[in-house]
Order: C-alpha cells, then sequence, then structure tokens
C-alpha cells in the first residue's frame, strides 16, 4: 500500500506556507494540497490595494511559481474542494467524489465574507472581497462607476474607498458603529483616518445601518439606511467582516467556536487534524484568551507551527500578531493586540501624517498603531514581543530613545 499524504484543504497563505515549510523541515513524504481556487495561489492583500488600483497584475500576486510545486514534490489540484471528512477512516471526499486518505490532515479553510443581515445583497453591481474573481469583478465594476456606496468601514471596505475616492468617483461609506476601523484600532487613530477619509473626498455616514438595497433602475443600486436615508450608486461593496470556513470541520464533528478549536500546536480536537490562519481558533499569548486573526502573518506562522509538529519539533504558537493597511498614501501599521487597553499615547506628530498611537492596559504596552512610521513599527514589535518596560511618559517623548529601548540596550 503506498504512504497516506499528508493533505492540506486550501492554497492560501496557510496552506501554501504549511506545503513549503513542511519540506523544509524535512518532511519527505507525498503532500496534497486542495485548492478550491481555480487560480494558482496568490496574494490575497494586494486585491483591495495595487490590484484594484489597477498598479498590480493578476500574475504579479501569484505566491509561488509553477517549479515550486513540481520541485518540492506538492500535488497542487486546482479547483478541486473538499467536501467532506471522514474521521474514523482518516478520508477526504473532493466535491468530485473522488477520496483520498490522508496520515494527517491540515485545515487551511481560510474565511468567507459574513452574510449580509439585510435584503438586495445578491442584486447584481452588489459586491463582496475575497478572492481573486471578487477583486476582478470589482475592479471592472469600479472602472465604469461614477458612484459607489461601501456598507462597512473595515480595513477592506476604506481600502477601497480610498481608491474609489482619489479616482474622482463619489463614494459613500456606511458604517453601523460610531466610529471606523472600531473592532480593530483606537479611538485616536480612528478618528485621525475619520478625517483622512473625509479629505480624500469620501463621504462616511456613522452610526447608520442598512435597512435594504435595491435595483433603481438604469444600472443603480439605491441602499436605504436604518434612518431612511437613501444612497443611489452605480456600484455597492459589501464589506461587513468574515467568518470562519469551519464548515468541513463542523461536519466533521471537530470542535468549533468561532473557528475551528485549536490547541497552541494547531491540534484541532481530532488528533490526525490540524487547523491554522483565518479558519483556526487559537489560544493566543497576547491576547490572552483564544481568538481568530485575518492576518498573513498569524497564517504563516501557524503554518510553520504545524510543519514543525509534523516533523516532530518543538511547536508552540506564540508570534506577535501584526497587521497593515494601505489607505489612500496612509500605511497602517499595527503591532500587538489592542484589547482593552486604555491608554493611549501619540509620539510624532498626526499634522504631518506621520506618528503612532501606543496603546496601554495596566502600565503594560500592548499594541501599537503606526501611520507612515515603519521604524516605529518594527521597534514596538520587538518591545512588545519582549513584553519589555516602557512607560506611557517614555512612549510620548520624542526624545526617549525607542530604539535603544527595543535593543535591550
Ligand atoms: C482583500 C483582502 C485584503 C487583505 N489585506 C490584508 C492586509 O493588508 N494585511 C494582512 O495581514 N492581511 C490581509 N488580508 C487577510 C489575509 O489575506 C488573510 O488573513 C489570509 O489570506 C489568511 O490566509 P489563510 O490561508 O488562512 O486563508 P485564505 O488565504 O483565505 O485561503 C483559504 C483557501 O482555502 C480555500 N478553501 C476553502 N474551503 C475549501 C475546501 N473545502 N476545499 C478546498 N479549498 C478550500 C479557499 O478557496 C481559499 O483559497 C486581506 C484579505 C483580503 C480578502
Amino acid at each position: 500500500m503506498s504512504e497516506r499524504p499528508i493533505i492540506i484543504i486550501g492554497a492560501g497563505h496557510g496552506g501554501v506556507q504549511a506545503a513549503a515549510s513542511l519540506r523544509e523541515e524535512g518532511y519527505e513524504g507525498p503532500l496534497v494540497l486542495l485548492s478550491a481556487d481555480r487560480h494558482a495561489p496568490y496574494q490575497r492583500p494586494p486585491l483591495s490595494k495595487a490590484y484594484i488600483k489597477g498598479e498590480a497584475s493578476a500574475d504579479s500576486l501569484i505566491l509561488r511559481g509553477p517549479a515550486f510545486y513540481t520541485e518540492n514534490r506538492i500535488a497542487l489540484r486546482l479547483g478541486e474542494a473538499a467536501a467532506s471528512i471522514d474521521r474514523a477512516a482518516q478520508r477526504v471526499t473532493l466535491t468530485s467524489g473522488e477520496q483520498i486518505d490522508y496520515a494527517h490532515l491540515i485545515l487551511a479553510t481560510g474565511a468567507d465574507p459574513r452574510p449580509a443581515p439585510f435584503a438586495g445583497a445578491q442584486l447584481p453591481g452588489v459586491h463582496v472581497l475575497r478572492d481573486m474573481d471578487d477583486a476582478e469583478r470589482l475592479k471592472q465594476g469600479l472602472g465604469a462607476a461614477r458612484s459607489v456606496v461601501i456598507i462597512g468601514a473595515g480595513f477592506i471596505g476604506l481600502e477601497f474607498a480610498a481608491t474609489a475616492a482619489l479616482k474622482g468617483v463619489e463614494t459613500h461609506v456606511v458604517e453601523v458603529a460610531p466610529r471606523v476601523m472600531g473592532r480593530a484600532i483606537s479611538q485616536p487613530m480612528s478618528a485621525f483616518f475619520a478625517g483622512e477619509h473625509r479629505k480624500f473626498g469620501v463621504r462616511l455616514h456613522l452610526g447608520a445601518g442598512v435597512a435594504a438595497i435595491e435595483d433603481a433602475g438604469a444600472g443603480a443600486r439605491r441602499v436605504t439606511l436604518s434612518d431612511g436615508t437613501q444612497i443611489t450608486a452605480g456600484l455597492a461593496l459589501v464589506g461587513i467582516g468574515i467568518v470562519a470556513s469551519e464548515g468541513l470541520a463542523k461536519a466533521a464533528g471537530l470542535a468549533v467556536d468561532n473557528g475551528v478549536v485549536v490547541d497552541s500546536a494547531m491540534t484541532t480536537s481530532d488528533p490526525h487534524i490540524s487547523a491554522i490562519g483565518d479558519c483556526a481558533s487559537h489560544p493566543n499569548l497576547f491576547a490572552g484568551r483564544r481568538i481568530r486573526l485575518e492576518s498573513v502573518q498569524n497564517a504563516v506562522d501557524q503554518a510553520r507551527v504545524v510543519a514543525r509538529k509534523l516533523t516532530a519539533k518543538p511547536a508552540q504558537y506564540d508570534a506577535l500578531p501584526w497587521f497593515w493597511s494601505d489607505q489612500g498614501d496612509l500605511k497602517l501599521q499595527i503591532a500587538g493586540i489592542l484589547g482593552e487597553a486604555d491608554v493611549f499615547v501619540t509620539r510624532g506628530d498626526p499634522e504631518q501624517r506621520a506618528f503612532s498611537v501606543f496603546a496601554f492596559k495596566d502600565g503594560r504596552l500592548k499594541a501599537v498603531e503606526s501611520v507612515n512610521r515603519g521604524a516605529d513599527h518594527m521597534m514596538a514589535r520587538r518591545l512588545i514581543a519582549a513584553n519589555a518596560a516602557l512607560t506611557p511618559q517614555e512612549a510620548g517623548d520624542p526624545a526617549f530613545d525607542l530604539k535603544a529601548r527595543a535593543m535591550g540596550r
């Protein structure tokens, strides 16, 4: 009988890295990488940035060239989705009906756009943005639109909003929360970005829910807000967050709780199955609790952990979370997890559009949000990862040598 492979379901940032890391760590056995997506595996962050702007081609987003898969003996199966998992038999059934037995299974299924809680999200001209096909449709739509309405002021919605507004397209953003990126960043940084988006020309409708989207005829969509306000636009983007792709895991009886439940070695409730990336709910050292992260850093670092585990090396996920978002000419970089931080100190000058917000809880530095201050971000990653002592006074003092403290000097 031939050796059972390690099967990886999902060829996004996590899945591709897991395959690469398994080979780097010395795994010699067969490897199968299943991808529901028909495109060669690609980077997702540029889809809402350079790709939509027309500054990057689809080819330039490819994660690894074809030679990588052949040289590393990775059986990449594009456009082939897993339909079910038989845990007792350690067998995956594909939507085609084909069955493949596994020695170990890695779930790297990512996430799906959160279903809209209002009517009209399925109308033509109403978009989501998760994959390459979505991005292509959105890019084409933006090219033809004179006005757009974006529902949700999260990272993806605001990245797209900045691009649209700076192209001279009338741009509305509707957000149910009172502030932009409210789930992810501090109040001072959120206020700064709201101000900058208004300067880009974005019309923000904060604290406003959506009642429905309708076809307004002549290729237009009409969005009715909960207060009765109506916005008519040629294109709508619904960017109200994502939900973990956990259906396969749930149907197979694995523990799920806002994502597939894993331990710090990315093992699910079945020792023969791991989960990584956007789909994994993991105990996070920096959050001090179980969370699900939606970032390239998280997917890639968790993939490395799983590869170490499967090659019998010490494996523990304890990486510092970090993230970035490009909105217009502003580069936002975040290190750490904001959590319940309640003391915020600004370093640098918001007027110059180059500054950082240092967020503290109980005297400890929890997160740093930097705008156009890459050096602060790199220092912050070191400081938080090392749990280094830094007071709010030091953080806010422009003369204080942050680098020396970060380097442990
Ligand atoms: C537009 C956009 C912009 C972003 N910008 C940033 C950014 O600036 N910075 C940042 O850090 N992160 C960003 N992210 C988030 C980042 O891309 C994700 O966190 C990352 O891709 C997660 O990797 P993953 O491998 O867990 O999942 P994914 O990359 O989503 O890959 C999962 C793959 O699994 C496949 N799949 C699902 N179910 C099955 C199945 N049953 N069978 C086979 N295949 C299946 C899916 O088709 C998908 O290709 C962005 C995301 C998007 C969509």
